[in-house]
């Protein structure tokens, strides 16, 4: 086995189990040192969450002890990765960078321009996919083209055979020298910063512990606690019945190949459809991430708005106090103020709810969807630009989507799936005093509003959908 340097660089694959890259290139040599990279670029924007960049530097702590457990080091660098990384390379004379494969448009430019960046200076990148069980062009149509929609597209990625994830990894690994270990220091590697020290505040409790151990015990509690009855559970915002595991399936914490291996164990254990039935459901939304990650990867103008021709020019209203209030949770509808609350509080939001607040977004307010994708990422743990432009366009119905105009009643979405105001109570603690019917149908009157320090509703959901409506069909949609 050989003791040549590869630097392998972690991106969206914070974990060591079942990481393909990382195997890779632990396969051809010993001596393998992680990297991760802060970048400015990155950490500049103005659609990162104080929250979900919490989540990512405990679990870059929690992934530089395991490091040390093998005998290596995980290097943190702060810098442009085009720069820094062949720098640190060539200093430490790497043979080889090794890394997995993104599908964001932003990641596959960056990634291009460091690997022809370290080509130029003669040191080899290998590149493996990793955080999907089958590769954007491993999933097309007859005639080779991707998937627009999703019904056909798990049709078909169901059926492919999936890779089972690998056996523990615990191989013993060669760290830097103390040389080296100088000369990455002089080069600008750091410990790793806390997410204060890099300018974000989150002062809350975490719904998913940092690191790998914390996601997979979440991964097994959810599987004994809610898989079996997934497809009747999921959709009640009220009941712990999804796996909060988005954050660490974002960063790459567990390994996709995990998770779907508990799927098919479950199944192996079912005794009736029905509760194939309910893995299967849990298996589709995975399905679903998927879908949205080969759209992006196809599509990547998905990223800069409306997929629909019409939705570009879309006379939306655009009222910048009543996106205020959306924000805030304070647009009189409980069942949307319920959720951005949840939200602001712990940056995560129940599925349901996301598409309630979406609708409400952009069919009662009128406001572009884009606003609202930008503030989920401001404030979600798991904002992820593939599934959340895709949720955002599936609401707004100016995504691939062919289904005809859809608009949420709240109200209707409220009896239908908090139909004791249990969520609405336990977000809206000021309205906890009023009758459950007058929280879910939200007629709650003037008077009582005001004795709760709540505010009446700022539009009208019946006139609102009309005037949606209309502007629709004048676009001709
Ligand atoms: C407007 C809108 C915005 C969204 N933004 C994001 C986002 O930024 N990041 C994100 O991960 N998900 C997003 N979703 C999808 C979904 O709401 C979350 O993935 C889910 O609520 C996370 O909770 P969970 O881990 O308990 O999910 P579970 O129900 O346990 O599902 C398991 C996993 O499947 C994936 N998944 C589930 N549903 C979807 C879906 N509809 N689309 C794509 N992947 C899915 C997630 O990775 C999730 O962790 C958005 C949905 C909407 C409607």
């Amino acid at each position: 086995m050989s003791e040549d340097l590869i630097l392998f660089w972690h991106r969206r694959d914070l974990r060591i189990q079942d990481n393909l890259g990382l195997i890779k290139a632990c396969e051809s040599s010993s001596k393998v040192i992680g990297l991760f990279c802060l970048d400015p670029n990155l950490l500049k924007r103005d659609d990162i969450a104080p929250v979900r960049v919490t989540y990512m530097i405990g679990c870059l702590q929690f992934l530089q002890e395991e490091y040390k457990k093998l005998g290596s080091q995980l290097l943190i660098l702060q810098g442009e990765p085009q720069e820094i990384i062949p720098k640190l390379a060539r200093e430490l004379k790497a043979k080889a960078v090794y890394f997995n494969l993104d599908i964001e448009p932003f990641a596959r430019n960056r990634d291009r321009s460091v690997s022809e960046a370290l080509k130029s200076i003669g040191i080899r990148t290998e590149t493996t996919w990793d955080q999907l069980l089958h590769a954007p062009n491993q999933i097309l149509t007859q005639s080779q083209e991707p998937y627009k929609v999703y019904t056909p597209f798990w049709r078909n990625w169901n059926l492919k055979p999936k890779a089972k994830p690998q056996p523990l990894f615990s191989k013993p690994l060669i760290g830097l020298t103390e040389t080296e270990q100088e000369l990455a220091k002089n080069i600008g590697v750091i410990p790793v910063p806390s997410a204060q020290e890099l300018g974000f505040i989150w002062d809350n409790f975490l719904i998913l512990e940092p690191g790998e151990i914390a996601a997979q015990e979440r991964l097994e509690e959810f599987c004994d606690r809610a898989l079996y009855e997934y497809d009747e559970q999921r959709n009640f915002p009220a009941i712990d019945g999804t796996s909060q595991l988005s954050a660490a399936l974002k960063f790459g914490v567990i390994s996709i190949r995990s998770i779907w291996q508990k799927t098919i164990e479950a199944m192996e254990n079912c005794r009736s459809d029905e509760t194939r039935n309910q893995i299967q459901s849990w298996q589709q939304e995975l399905a679903w991430r998927e879908f949205y990650q080969h759209a992006l990867y196809h599509f990547p103008e998905l990223e800069l708005g409306s997929y629909r021709e019409p939705f570009k020019s879309f006379p939306w209203h655009n009222n910048e106090q009543y996106f205020q209030a959306w924000c805030e949770g304070k647009t009189g509808y409980p069942i949307v103020d319920a959720a951005m609350r949840q939200l602001q509080e712990i940056g995560w939001m129940h599925n349901r709810c996301r598409m309630i607040v979406a609708s409400f977004l952009t069919k009662d307010l009128i406001i572009n969807w884009q606003w609202g994708e930008k503030y989920f990422m401001q404030t979600l743990i798991d904002g992820d630009l593939a599934s959340n432009n895709g949720g955002w366009q599936w609401s707004a119905s100016s995504g691939m989507d062919p289904k005809p105009l859809r608009i949420f009643n709240p109200a209707s979405q409220a009896q239908k799936f908090d139909s004791e105001a249990e969520y609405i109570r336990q977000w809206l603690p000021e309205l906890r005093s009023l009758e459950t019917d007058q929280l879910v149908t939200g007629k709650i009157s003037p008077r009582d509003r005001k004795s709760c320090g709540y505010p009446q509703p700022i539009v009208d959901h019946n006139q609102q959908q009309r005037l949606f409506k209309q502007l629709y069909q004048e676009q001709k949609l």
